[in-house]
């Protein structure tokens, strides 16, 4: 039996704002001291009132925007309530029923809401007793929610990266997964796929084994929520172990429990932490102490304000790329992950007047033997561009000395060590160095009639019709120019001199 998985994913970002999300405690992720950042109204004292930051709510505005979601005309702030140390008032506060955002999509897979809550305090376990810190309660958490629509592991951490880009791009959240700034969970069901009629009827009518997992006549699985996923990697892997986990209950014929999973990154499996919740467990209510939004009443949370105060987001700068640079997704994504690369990249291609061939050449420059250089030092790779020596105006009339065929690729390619490490202007360089490429028959006459003397034995295999040799003598002669002269000179000249 074929079985199809049904992803969905949950996915919680620490937001960037100077204070937390309902009082002015600092929001600051990279302290380090406990207990630091923290006020009354965050520590839960009774008869504290909360204010909403607005900062916040702009952000996760912003990227409701960005995917194209419905900005809420009415939105409200719920509480949830439940009991755990790190939630002092007994209830955490949460979107239930009008988020923020509702829809959109994002990488092709589409979004159910987008809504803001605050974050909890961080508990620490020790053997015999626990520690709490409150740095982080309060602190602006986004939650985005996906539609059940990804069909697979690798799916779900392609959707996790575009959010982590579109994060960054927006300035909402750094979204370090290993610091916690960005957490993502995965609901994941499967269901058996019949592959003809008969095992239709096997699995759906006469209830065979297989099917003893499905909930709904065999529409849907049973959903398992899988917690803990601190990594890409964690999120591929997690998912797919969920997969398989399932897939052998359903084959043995037993069922599969609604739960919450954790992940167990030594072990590299789900392990089950408990019955899942139902939201009416949480007696959601709207809580009285915060005011109703009604943001389409505020000018600068209209859609319009809002869409053209983005920045390019990840999509466009790969569009772009590809309509003015002719650069496939693929290709540029390392212009758009890395955004200072992407940067160097534009101004050099500005500097070469948007010439297509030499802006491929340049890209291809930079992706391969640029970043070769910057990673030369595998411990202390530079992540930054902007702290190697070459200015993109120099890379710029060295990718120009390259296509006139001033200088060979070899040249190019020796004069980009000297520049990442030391600058420089490359027209010098190769002057001083006598590296511009040789074309002058006149000027390379001596050298190849010098190497035809000196290689007698295969000279005379030339002529006796081993036209092959005629390589070792063009590179003899690169060899003697140190790479300088022009090949197909050298070939033709070889050629005459040989006959
Ligand atoms: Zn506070």
């Amino acid at each position: 039996m074929e079985y199809r998985p049904t992803i969905g994913l949950e996915i919680h970002a620490e937001l960037k704002t100077r204070t937390k999300m309902f009082c002015d405690s600092k929001n600051d992720p990279d302290e380090t001291r406990p207990n630091v950042n923290v006020c009354p109204v965050c520590m839960g004292h009774p008869g504290t009132l909360p204010v909403i930051n607005k900062e916040a709510v702009r952000h996760v505005v912003r990227v409701g925007v960005a995917v194209d979601g419905k900005i809420a005309d009415f939105t409200e702030f719920d509480r949830k309530n439940y009991f755990y140390p790190d939630i002092p008032k007994g209830y955490q506060i949460s979107q239930y029923k009008y988020p923020l955002v509702k829809g959109g999509k994002l990488a092709g897979i589409p979004l159910t809401r987008v809504h803001l809550e605050e974050d909890t305090a961080k508990s620490f376990h020790k053997d015999t007793y626990s520690l709490i810190d409150f740095n982080r309660a309060g602190v602006p958490l986004m939650e985005l929610v996906t539609e059940p629509a990804i069909k697979s592991a690798e799916e779900a951490s392609r959707f996790a990266k575009e959010l982590q880009l579109l994060l960054q791009y927006l300035g909402a959240s750094d979204a370090n997964m290993e610091k916690g700034e960005m957490r993502v969970e995965a609901n994941v069901s499967i269901v058996p796929q019949a592959k003809n009629f008969r095992e239709f009827l096997r699995a759906f009518i006469f209830r065979d084994p297989s099917r003893a997992g499905t909930k709904y006549g065999g529409r849907l699985g049973v959903k398992v929520e899988v917690k803990n996923l601190n990594s890409f990697r964690a999120v591929e892997r997690a998912i797919a172990y969920e997969i398989g986990r399932q897939k052998k209950l359903l084959e043995k014929g037993e069922p599969v429990a609604q739960e919450t999973r954790g992940w167990d990154e030594n072990k590299q499996e789900t392990f089950s932490q408990r019955t899942k919740e139902e939201s009416h467990d949480y007696r959601y209510f709207p809580d009285p102490d915060l005011p109703k939004l009604r943001l389409s009443e505020l000018p600068e949370f209209s859609h319009e304000a809002l869409r053209q105060d983005l920045p390019e987001l990840p999509r466009e700068r790969r569009a772009r790329y590809r309509a003015d640079f002719g650069i496939q997704d693929k290709d540029a994504e390392i212009l758009v992950t890395n955004r200072t690369l992407g940067e160097y990249f534009e101004n050099t291609a500005q500097e070469l007047g948007r010439d297509q061939r030499k802006i491929k050449l340049a890209f291809n420059y930079l992706v391969s033997d640029v970043i070769g250089l910057m990673r030369w030092d595998d411990d202390h790779p530079i992540t930054d561009i902007g702290k190697i020596r070459m200015s993109t105006h120099h890379f710029a009339e060295l990718i120009k000395m390259t296509a006139a065929n001033e200088i060979t690729s070899r040249t190019a390619k020796d004069l980009l060590v000297l520049m990442v490490s030391d600058g420089g202007d490359p027209r010098e360089i190769a002057r001083e160095r006598g590296l511009f490429q040789k074309s002058d028959e006149a000027e390379l006459e001596g050298t190849v009639k010098k190497i035809i003397a000196e290689n007698a034995a295969v000279a005379d295999d030339y002529k006796k019709g081993n036209e092959k040799v005629l390589q070792f003598f063009v590179g003899q002669g690169m060899r003697a120019t140190k790479g300088a002269a022009n090949p197909a000179v050298l070939a033709k000249l070889f050629k005459r001199f040989l006959s």
